[in-house]
């Protein structure tokens, strides 16, 4: 029976024995940019790198004349199970849309994700749809529907009370976005979720109690930290949602790894932050993104909300805390997943550093030693886009191709085609 099941998977996955010789303008490979380096594949992983690369016998080229070749990017807060919210409101996402139809849509975010470039993904929460996401990624895995490679946070935890939907009459049994734990209670927590299925576990560190309320700390730094040990010792890395000065300070003392939008942060947080070698996910994409759906037509002024996530996402920058490329898409369209890196430029960050923190820095930041450069031995997940990225950030749009493990997955205008 065992011998049968491996024999369908290996069926089921796709050939990857090709080896490719790839010739854009310049390679960026997650640190700096070399203008005329060629990369070697070899099945599912980079042979090569470098000047004047030789084409193998047997192997064949693909041309990408005046693209920008860079490791495959890494989506650092998607939410594969939501949809934007100008389509759906959150509350009716969780409410009323059957997991089903939820797991349905998750399959095409994962598909645009994939095709815009976006070969790695951590998903941090599936927001009310379960332990859904495991599931998707066992799909993808096993070539059933394309997608990135993912890390999944499955339900995320926050205390008693504080998430939402809410509003209903007290009686009323209402799902969630997340599980509820506190106290001990949240070891136990942490543990069936990776038991479960969880790559990376995701806190609520804090939020509104009342819509309409500003948000407040959640969890004690003590109940946080006891999570955190429990996550660690599993081997997983812990992101903490947190927006709030004393939320950041409480998830940085109890020693998270990444911490989620910041974006009332100050100063005196994000030196801590830094001196803790805790990483930022600005998600400057939601915020922007929920701004227009208030009927912001994108003119400057912007609206206070998104000044105000400028300012602290310019303060992280002076303060040198490690920055983490995620726009919390899902929030808004998938696929739109650049969204967040030309943002994140617009805001002050030097394109380059902003390539460098969606390759090498968030593979840094997610414990992924496999992939986020390109180097010989490395994953093959590449992407190539028209123009520099490194000048213009908004070429980051303008996807040329995307090789996944050595598959090329997207190719356009080929001078060679695509695998088949
Ligand atoms: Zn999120």
């Amino acid at each position: 029976m065992r011998i049968w099941l491996s024999l369908l998977l290996f069926l089921a996955a796709p050939a990857r024995t090709e080896t490719i010789l790839l010739r854009p303008a310049q390679v960026f490979d997650g640190e700096a940019m070399h203008p005329g380096w060629q990369v070697l594949v070899d099945g599912d992983r980079i042979a090569g790198v470098g000047p004047s690369l030789a084409m193998p016998a047997g192997g064949r080229a693909i041309d990408l004349p005046g693209a920008t070749l860079l490791p495959g990017l890494i989506e650092g807060h998607s939410h594969l199970f939501l949809h934007p919210y100008d389509e759906t409101p959150w509350d009716d996402q969780v409410l009323h849309e059957p997991l089903a139809l939820r797991t349905a849509r998750a399959t095409v975010a994962a598909r645009a994700t994939l095709m815009a470039g976006f070969t790695t993904a951590r998903d941090l929460g599936t927001e009310g749809a379960g332990y859904a996401d495991v599931g998707l990624k066992m799909a993808i895995e096993q070539g059933i529907v394309p997608g990135p490679r993912l890390l999944v946070a499955t339900r995320a935890i926050v205390a008693t009370g504080a998430y939402g939907p809410k509003g209903f009459e007290a009686g009323v049994v209402v799902p969630l976005g997340a599980e509820e734990a506190d106290g001990p209670g949240i070891v136990e927590a942490v543990r069936r979720q990776v038991g479960r299925g969880a790559d990376v576990v995701k806190f609520y560190a804090d939020y509104r109690w009342r819509a309409g309320e500003p948000s407040r700390a959640t969890f004690s730094e003590t109940e946080l930290a006891a999570g955190v040990a429990a996550a660690h010792d599993a081997g997983r890395k812990v992101a903490a949602h947190a927006a709030t000065p004393e939320g950041m300070r409480r998830a940085t003392l109890a020693g998270v790894d990444t911490i989620e939008h910041g974006s009332e942060g100050i100063a005196e947080v994000f030196k801590l932050m830094a001196a803790r070698g805790v990483t930022l996910c600005p998600t400057l994409a939601a915020g922007d993104a929920i701004a227009r759906y208030r009927g912001w037509d994108g003119a400057e002024p912007a609206p206070a909300s998104v000044l105000a996530e400028r300012h602290s996402f310019a303060l992280a920058l002076a303060a040198h805390v490690p920055m983490c490329v995620g726009g919390d898409v899902g929030v808004f369209r998938h696929g739109d997943n650049a969204r967040e890196m030309v943002l994140m430029a617009k805001a002050g960050m030097p394109p380059i550093d902003v390539l460098r923190a969606a390759t090498a820095g968030n593979a840094r930041a997610f414990g992924l030693s496999d992939r986020g450069r390109i180097a010989p031995g490395l994953l093959a997940d590449l992407v190539a886009v028209g123009g520099d990225p490194g000048r213009d950030m908004a070429a980051v749009r303008a996807i040329r191709m995307v090789m996944k493990g050595g598959a090329v997955v997207r190719l356009e205008g080929a001078t060679s085609p695509p695998s088949p």
